[in-house]
Order: C-alpha cells, then sequence, then structure tokens
C-alpha cells in the first residue's frame, strides 16, 4: 500500500498495462509516474517494477501486484554542455526519449547516437538493456550513470568503468534503477549525423516490422555468426502463429501482435520456437525480451519442455 504522502507527490493510476507496452499486451496494474525522488525508497521497498516504453516488455494477461514507476517530466531533460576540445558532455534523464537525444546530439554535431536511429526507448530502458544496433550500444558512449543500487538508500553516479556492460546487458545486480546517463561525445558534421541517422531508420524499417505491435526482438542472437532471426527462418518457423500472435514474415526475431493476441498466446509460441531450435540446432536460445509474471516454461532450458514443437 503507497502511502498517502507518495500518492500526493505524484501521479498514481490504476492502468492496463496493454496500453503502456508497443506489444499491446497486459492487464492491469497501478501505475506511478514518479517526480519526486524522496519518493524512490518507499517504491524499492514495495518490490515496484520499472516501466520506459514498453518498447522489450511482456506483461502477463493478469497483470502485476507491484507498483509499477514510470520516470516523469523531473527526469526528462536533455542539456548539452559546454563543448570542450573537440567533445562534448551531454546530460539525459531515465525518462528522456532515446529519438529525441539521437535528433538533439545530431543536429547539435555530436556523433555516436545516430547509430542508435530507430531503436524505441526511453533513456532508463535503454541503459538497463544497453540497446544497441550492429554499430553500437548505448553505454558505450556514456560517461557516468546516476543508479539506485539494490540495497542502498540513495541515487549515486558510477564511472563508466564501474558497469561491466555486454551484448544487451549492462552488468551491474538485477533490481538497479537507472535515473540518468552522462554521454561524452565527440563532434561531427550536423548534416552528415542527420543523414546516417535517416539512412539507419530507413534500413530498419525495410528489415524489421516497424509499423506492427511487437516487442522487439523475442530473442538474444546465440552468437554475431548465428542472428536469432536467421535460425529461427531456418527452422521453417516464419508465419507461425498462436492465436494472434504471430512469427513475423519480415524478420523471425520478431513476435507480432495481430489484434487480440495474449501473453499467453507469446509464451506458447516462444515455447515452439526454443524447442524446436533445441531438438533441431541444439541451441538453447536465450530471451531478450523482459517477462512480468508471464510462465515460468519461458525461462527454462528446453530441453525440460515436454511436448511436441510442431
Ligand atoms: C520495433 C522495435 C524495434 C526494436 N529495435 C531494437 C534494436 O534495434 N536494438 C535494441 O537494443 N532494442 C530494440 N528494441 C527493443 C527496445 O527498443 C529496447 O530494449 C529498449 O531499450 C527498451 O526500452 P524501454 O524504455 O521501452 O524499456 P521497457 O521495455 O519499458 O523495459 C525494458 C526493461 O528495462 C527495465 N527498465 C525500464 N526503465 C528502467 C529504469 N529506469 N531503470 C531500471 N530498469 C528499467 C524494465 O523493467 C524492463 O526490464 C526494439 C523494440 C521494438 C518494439
Amino acid at each position: 500500500m503507497l502511502s498517502a504522502e507518495l500518492r500526493e507527490r505524484n501521479q498514481v493510476e490504476q492502468r492496463e498495462l496493454s496500453r503502456l507496452t508497443t506489444i499491446r499486451i497486459g492487464g492491469p496494474a497501478e501505475v506511478v509516474t514518479l517526480e519526486d525522488r524522496r519518493d524512490l525508497p518507499e517504491l524499492v521497498a514495495a518490490g515496484a517494477r520499472w516501466l520506459g516504453k514498453g518498447a522489450n516488455l511482456l506483461v502477463g494477461d493478469d497483470g502485476v501486484d507491484e507498483p509499477v514507476v514510470r520516470l516523469g517530466e523531473a527526469f526528462s531533460a536533455i542539456e548539452i554542455d559546454s563543448l570542450c576540445g573537440g567533445r562534448a558532455v551531454v546530460h539525459a534523464g531515465g525518462a528522456a526519449e532515446l529519438a529525441k537525444l539521437v535528433r538533439i546530439c545530431a543536429e547539435a554535431g555530436l556523433a555516436g547516437p545516430e547509430g542508435l536511429a530507430g531503436v524505441p526507448a526511453s533513456i532508463g530502458g535503454a541503459l538497463k538493456m544497453n540497446a544497441g544496433t550492429a554499430h553500437c550500444w548505448i553505454l558505450d558512449f556514456a560517461r557516468r550513470v546516476e543508479v539506485l543500487l539494490p540495497g542502498e538508500p540513495e541515487p549515486r553516479w558510477l564511472g563508466r568503468a564501474a558497469v561491466p556492460a555486454a551484448y544487451r546487458c549492462n552488468g551491474l545486480p538485477a533490481g538497479t534503477v537507472f535515473l540518468g546517463v552522462e554521454l561524452e561525445l565527440a563532434t561531427g558534421d550536423p548534416e552528415a549525423l542527420r543523414a546516417r541517422a535517416t539512412e539507419l531508420k530507413q534500413l530498419k524499417a525495410a528489415s524489421q516490422p516497424l509499423a506492427l505491435r511487437s516487442a522487439g526482438c523475442s530473442f538474444k542472437n546465440p552468437s554475431p555468426e548465428l542472428p536469432a532471426g536467421k535460425l529461427i527462418d531456418e527452422l521453417g518457423l516464419k508465419g507461425a502463429r498462436v492465436g494472434e500472435a504471430v512469427v513475423s514474415e519480415r524478420h523471425a526475431n520478431f513476435i507480432v501482435n495481430e489484434g487480440a493476441a495474449r501473453a499467453l498466446d507469446v509464451a506458447r509460441l516462444v515455447t515452439r520456437i526454443r524447442r524446436r531450435a533445441w531438438r533441431k540446432r541444439q541451441v538453447a536460445l536465450q530471451l531478450e525480451v523482459q517477462t512480468w509474471n508471464c510462465p515460468i516454461e519461458l525461462h527454462l532450458h528446453p530441453r525440460e519442455l515436454e511436448g511436441d514443437d510442431d
């Protein structure tokens, strides 16, 4: 039960999480839009879950019991510090949109973030997932990140060397809350950076079902040589469906909600893909998409999954 003080200082409302996730799936939860840092400890103690743009998230059909927190306006600023020696520091709050950061940096002639063009994310969600493309990861450019680490009473800034980032992984303890980032960027030609961002977005739109409801890539790539999408395609699973959850014809690592898919449909389709990848190629696909209150099968080793994958 959240305190009256917290409710007074922040917006708290009952929402269907299907309205706040890009795959448009997810049951109800109490959603807090956080504006006041004083309330962080209470939310952490209440076991809060943290939500950005919901672009890599599958939420169960029954929703979640814990409060779901979105960082509010107070965490949305993007500011460019003084330029010095051909480099600049950019501050971005955890609620800021990654797309806005990409645009502002390109317009200011600051190079790097244009490589993330087209990735739907809040800064907090992008840091948690170490969002990236074939060209870069967001943590490549970080000088410091502002985090609330599990068990610590106050947020603090961690230098990049203390963040052991890897592919789609920030390396900090589970439960770390990301409140903001400072990026250190080199200067570049604004026109060339804008053109590069546009080109990358077009390439992405040509190869991924960006206009449809999805939660991005379902699985991590097993290795750089074996992208998950290629593997799923080779397994003959493009177009496979459970209810209205369908493996995209455009990119087999995306599961698309054609309308009224439930989390259970997506979970069954995921299980079918993982089982077949294990049976035919001995690859244990790992989920990239984050799950809240979804069936446990999604996290078992595929050899533990019973049943047929056809
Ligand atoms: C069409 C499409 C294309 C995509 N393309 C790419 C791509 O090219 N590259 C890529 O990397 N990803 C891609 N994704 C996935 C998604 O964009 C990224 O994973 C992104 O980082 C998710 O950010 P978010 O704000 O939506 O996070 P959410 O989906 O809201 O949350 C994801 C995870 O981060 C946690 N989280 C959110 N905010 C915070 C916070 N402040 N502190 C701590 N934890 C937090 C959540 O609890 C959850 O575990 C794509 C998704 C879609 C729908």
